[in-house]
C-alpha cells in the first residue's frame, strides 16, 4: 500500500494507471475509519482494479462553531485498517495542497443543498461539493463509493456528477450499524454511556417508522414524522434537540404528502453536544 501527500503525485500516478487500463476505484473519508468506511472499501475492492482512499478532514465543510479542530484523527490507526482491506493508494494531503492559497472557486449544488441538514448547517453542502469535486480531479476515479449513512450528501454527489457530465459511477452503500442499530459513526467517540444509551432511540424510531409504514397501508408521511418525533420525546429527547424528522422524496428530498414515489426518513438530532444522523428508506 502507498501512502502519497501530494495532489500532483497522485494525480500524475492516477492518469498513468488508466492509461494502463486499470480501474480506478475512489473512497474519500475523513479518517477515524470504522467499520463503516471498511465496508465502503471492501465494495470497492469488488469494484474496479485499484482501490484509493482519500483520508482529509476537510475544513470547509465545517461551520465556525462546529468541531473540525476537535475531530477525531487516527493516521496510524488508518493506516494499518487500509491495509488490512486491501487499499492500494492512501492519499492523505494537507489543507494547503487542496485549498492553495489564492483559492477561490467553489461549488454548490442548489436545491438540494437547502434541505434537512442545510438549514442548519448553512454552507456545509457546498464545502463538500467543492471538495469532492477537486478530489475527484485530483484522484481520476472511474467509480466513487459513498455511504447512504450521509443519504443526502449521496444525492447532492449525485446530482453534482449527473449535472456537470462528469464520467463517474457513483455506488452507494448501505449503512452499517453496531449490534444494537446504533449506525456507526466517527462522531459516536463523543458520546458518553448515557448519551450512547439515548442515541439509541433514533434507530428504534427510524425502525418503528419503517414497521408503520409496512403495516397501515394508508398512513400518511405527515404521522410518520409526528410519531417518530413523539418516539424521540417519549426517549429523552427535547423538541430543540430534534433538528428534524422528515419524510421525503428519495431522490429530490423535496417535502411529500404521499407514497406514491420512493420515500426516505431522515433525522439529525442532538444527543447531549453531538449531534447525530440517521435515516432508512420507507
Ligand atoms: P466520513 O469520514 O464521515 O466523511 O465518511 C466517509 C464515507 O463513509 C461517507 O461516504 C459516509 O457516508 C460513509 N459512512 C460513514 N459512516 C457510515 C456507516 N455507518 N455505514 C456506511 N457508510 C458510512
Amino acid at each position: 500500500m502507498e501512502v502519497i501527500e501530494t495532489s500532483k503525485k497522485i494525480q500524475q500516478l492516477a492518469l498513468h494507471s488508466r492509461a494502463q487500463g486499470e480501474k480506478l476505484v475512489f473512497v474519500p473519508t475523513m479518517g477515524a475509519l470504522h467499520r463503516g468506511h471498511l465496508e465502503l472499501l471492501s465494495i470497492g475492492k469488488n469494484l474496479g482494479t485499484k482501490l484509493i482512499l482519500s483520508i482529509f478532514v476537510n475544513p470547509t465543510q465545517f461551520g465556525p462553531n462546529e468541531d473540525f479542530a476537535k475531530y477525531p484523527r487516527n493516521l496510524p490507526n488508518d493506516l494499518e485498517l487500509a491495509k488490512n482491506t486491501g487499499v492500494d493508494i492512501v492519499f492523505t494531503p494537507s489543507v494547503t495542497d487542496i485549498y492553495p492559497p489564492g483559492d477561490q472557486t467553489a461549488v454548490e449544488v442548489g436545491e438540494k443543498s437547502k434541505r434537512l441538514c442545510g438549514t442548519f448547517r448553512p454552507g456545509h453542502f457546498a464545502g463538500v461539493a467543492t471538495v469532492v469535486l477537486k478530489l475527484f480531479n485530483i484522484v481520476q476515479p472511474h467509480v466513487a463509493i459513498f455511504g447512504e449513512k450521509d443519504y443526502q450528501q449521496l444525492q447532492i454527489i449525485r446530482q453534482m456528477v449527473a449535472d456537470f457530465q462528469m464520467p463517474i459511477d457513483i455506488f452507494g452503500a448501505p449503512t452499517i450499524r453496531e449490534n444494537d442499530g446504533l449506525a456507526l459513526s466517527s462522531r459516536n467517540k463523543y458520546l458518553s454511556a448515557n448519551e450512547r444509551a439515548q442515541a439509541l432511540a433514533i434507530p428504534k424510531a427510524l425502525n418503528a417508522a419503517k414497521f408503520m409504514r409496512q403495516n397501515q397501508g394508508k398512513i400518511a408521511p405527515e404521522q410518520i414524522e409526528i410519531s417518530v418525533r413523539s418516539n424521540l420525546l417519549d426517549s429523552g429527547f427535547t423538541n430543540e434537540q430534534i433538528q428534524y424528522a422528515s419524510v421525503v422524496d428519495a431522490e429530490t428530498l423535496n417535502p411529500i404528502t404521499d407514497f406514491s414515489a420512493p420515500a426516505r426518513l431522515c433525522v439529525a438530532a442532538y444527543v447531549g453536544k453531538t449531534r447525530l444522523i440517521d435515516n432508512i428508506a420507507l
